[in-house]
C-alpha cells in the first residue's frame, strides 16, 4: 500500500458509530487505525472487513481514560503508518439511568475521565502530530458530541450530557486555537443512534421505547453519522471549522 495514503485514527473504532466511521474511512481511501478498549475480537472484525474490501487497517488497544494508553496508542499509529491526517474522538460511555441526586463522585469522575479528559488527551496528541507549529502538515479532527448536550438528559444521565457539553466547548475553543496551524476541528452531534451503547447503559430497549417520540419516528444509523464525519474530515469541508453538525433527525 502507498505510504502517501492518508491515515485516520478513530477511538472506539471497534463497534457502533466508530466502526462505521472506520469502514467508511477505509472506503474513502484512508489507512485506518481502529482503537478499542477491551473487545479485541470486535476490533479485529472491523480490520478484517476493511482488508476484505482491499483496504488497510490495524487494531490498536488503549483506554482513552488512561494517559499512558493514549500516548502508547498514538505511538503505535506512528510506528505502523508514519503519519496522521485525520483523527476522530469517538470513544465515549454512558452509565445506568440515574438522577443527579443519586450520583456518586466515582460515577461522575469516570464519566468525565473517559468522555472529557480522554478527548482532551487524544486531541493533544493529534495536534502535536498535525500542527504546523510542531512541524506537522495539518489535518482534521472530528469530535463526537451528542444531542444530549442540548437536551440535558434529565432523569437519565445529566453527567453524560454535561460531558458532551464540554466536548462542544472544546471543539469551538480548539478550532480557534489551531486554525492558523493547518488543523480544522469540528463536532458531529448525533441524536439517538442504533448501537450497543444503550444496552451498556442498562437500557437495551431504549431505541424501541423512544422511536415514536422522535421527529422521524426512528433512530439514526451509525452509517448516517459516519457520512457526516467523513464529510467534515474531507477537503470538501475546507472552510468549515468550529462547527457542531447535528445529525439528530430534527430532534
Ligand atoms: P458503543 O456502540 O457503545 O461503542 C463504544 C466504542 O467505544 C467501542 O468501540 C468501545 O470499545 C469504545 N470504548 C469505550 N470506552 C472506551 C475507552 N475508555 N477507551 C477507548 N475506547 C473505548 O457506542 P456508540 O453508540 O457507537 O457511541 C460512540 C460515540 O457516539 C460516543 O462518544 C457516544 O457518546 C456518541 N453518541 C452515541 C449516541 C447513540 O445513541 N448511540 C448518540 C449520541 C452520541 P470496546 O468494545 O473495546 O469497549
Amino acid at each position: 500500500m502507498s505510504a502517501a495514503k492518508k491515515v485516520l485514527l478513530v477511538t472506539g473504532g471497534s463497534r457502533g458509530i466508530g466502526a462505521a466511521i472506520c469502514r467508511l474511512g477505509a472506503a474513502s481511501g484512508y489507512r485506518v487505525a481502529v482503537n478499542y478498549a477491551s473487545n479485541q475480537a470486535a476490533a479485529d472484525a472491523v480490520v478484517a472487513g476493511i482488508e476484505a474490501a482491499s483496504g488497510e487497517a490495524i487494531a490498536v488497544r488503549g483506554d482513552v481514560g488512561k494517559e499512558a494508553d493514549v500516548v502508547a496508542m498514538f505511538a503505535a499509529v506512528d510506528r505502523a503508518f508514519g503519519r496522521l491526517d485525520a483523527f476522530v474522538n469517538n470513544a465515549g460511555i454512558v452509565d445506568v439511568k440515574a438522577r443527579v441526586d443519586e450520583m456518586s463522585a466515582e460515577r461522575v469522575e469516570r464519566m468525565m475521565r473517559i468522555n472529557v479528559t480522554g478527548s482532551f488527551l487524544c486531541a493533544r496528541e493529534a495536534v502535536k502530530r498535525m500542527s504546523t507549529r510542531h512541524g506537522g502538515k495539518g489535518g482534521a479532527i472530528v469530535n463526537i458530541s451528542s444531542a444530549a448536550a442540548r437536551l440535558g438528559a434529565p432523569g437519565e444521565y445529566v453527567d453524560y450530557a454535561a460531558s458532551k457539553g464540554a466536548i462542544d466547548t472544546m471543539t469551538v475553543g480548539l478550532a480557534r486555537e489551531v486554525v492558523s496551524e493547518g488543523i480544522r476541528v469540528n463536532a458531529v452531534s448525533p441524536g439517538i443512534t442504533e448501537t450497543e451503547i444503550h444496552a451498556s447503559g442498562g437500557q437495551p430497549d431504549r431505541v424501541a421505547r423512544m422511536q415514536d417520540m422522535l421527529p422521524m419516528k426512528r433512530a439514526g444509523t451509525a452509517d448516517e453519522v459516519a457520512h457526516a464525519v467523513l464529510y467534515l474530515l474531507s477537503d470538501e469541508a475546507s472552510y468549515t471549522t468550529g462547527a457542531i453538525l447535528n445529525v439528530s433527525g430534527g430532534r
